[in-house]
């Protein structure tokens, strides 16, 4: 049953307001992408810690409260968690929810997706970084491009969409295949999104130099099909989005390092396990479940919420891009961060 939802979106302490949610919904992937999580074996969540999905829809309900009108899923890979499309369904009923979305690495779509798109989601982003099958199982560690593409190419024939496809660019990696990547999408319909590469976490062994720049990118792709600037969708969203001049649609280039948009960032996580993180880069999380477990109220929970978020003051990637500039040196490792497994991206 819909509930009456009154927005009332707290500003956090930089004047931000709450807008976004990201639930990760579990921690496990059946991907090992060295980029994320470069290590056969993690100190997964149990079971009893993980959130059901009646608390997350809790929770979420109390998002939307709070400010919040897009929801998206993730992970680990969101489509190992048992019955998702149940979760979405009861998502998709929230009223005052806006956009409902989830990124997934695909190798679980062909399956799904119809089920997915049945229970109420209406659009998806799937990791997809190169086009090269050796190359993706190199970097996936465990995945086969062929089973993905099928995913994706069921996903469209659901009728989700937009469908994004996410490339994290690395430089020396797959920077040689950005044309490629931007052929395939105009000739299927997929929008490409170009994520530069970022030290989330602590596992993978990020330097400064192997991030591509979104200069870069965009440099290498103008001087091929080009691109006229619409800005970043909705004034808060991570990508700055282009549309080909020829008419041929729309890309997106996330430049998380180089053009750092930690003065609009909206945007909220919420762990698998039920921490209220406040930033990709944070050290920790607020412990929603154990609030919740101990039989907190609605209203208990929603005043955690807007504390925490009135408390925020996280600009993490403009004081990273700031040292990098500068010369002063910018330590990675230095900064204990949620790896983005645990964190969902
Ligand atoms: N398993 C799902 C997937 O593969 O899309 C969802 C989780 S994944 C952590 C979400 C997104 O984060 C993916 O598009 C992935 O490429 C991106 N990502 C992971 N590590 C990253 C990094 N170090 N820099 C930039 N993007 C990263």
């Amino acid at each position: 049953m819909a509930r009456i939802i009154q927005a009332v979106s707290p500003l956090d302490t930089l004047h931000r307001p709450l807008r976004d949610l990201r639930i990760s919904v579990t921690d496990r992937c059946n991907f090992r992408c060295t980029y994320c999580i470069p290590f056969a074996e993690s100190n997964w969540m149990s079971r009893s810690e993980i959130l059901s999905f009646a608390e997350i829809e809790r929770l979420a309900s109390l998002f939307v409260q709070a400010g919040v009108s897009k929801i998206r899923l993730t992970g680990g890979e969101p489509l190992v968690r048992r019955g998702l499309p149940e979760l979405v369904r009861q998502l998709a009923h929230l009223e005052g929810l806006r956009d409902l979305s989830l990124t997934t690495n695909g190798a679980l779509l062909a399956e799904q997706a119809p089920a997915l798109k049945e229970a109420g989601l209406r659009r998806i982003n799937v990791s997809i970084d190169t086009l090269r099958p050796q190359r993706f199982r190199e970097i996936t560690q465990r995945g086969d491009l062929q089973v993905v593409l099928e995913g994706l190419f069921a996903a469209q024939r659901t009728g989700l969409g937009p469908i994004k496809i996410n490339a994290v660019v690395i430089r020396g990696f797959n920077d040689d295949e950005l044309i490629e990547l931007v052929e395939f999408g105009r000739l299927h319909g997929f929008e490409m999104r170009f994520i530069e590469y970022m030290d989330v976490g602590n596992a993978n062994g990020w330097a400064p130099e192997k991030t591509f720049s979104k200069r870069e990118m965009l440099e290498i792709i103008q001087s091929r099909f080009p691109l006229r600037e619409i800005g970043h969708s909705g004034g808060s969203a991570p990508a700055v989005d282009y549309e080909f001049i020829d008419g041929a649609g729309l890309i997106g280039i996330i430049g998380s390092v180089t053009e750092p948009f930690c003065g609009s960032c909206t945007r909220v996580r919420l762990t698998a396990d039920g921490k209220l993180v406040t930033c990709l880069f944070a050290e920790g999380g607020f412990d929603l479940k154990s609030m919740m477990r101990q039989g907190a109220s609605d209203a208990e929970l929603g005043k955690a919420i807007a504390t925490a978020w009135g408390g925020r003051a996280d600009r993490y990637s403009d004081l990273r891009w700031q040292r990098l500039q500068s010369g002063a040196g910018y330590e990675p490792q230095a900064h204990k961060k949620i790896e983005m497994i645990t964190l969902g991206g």
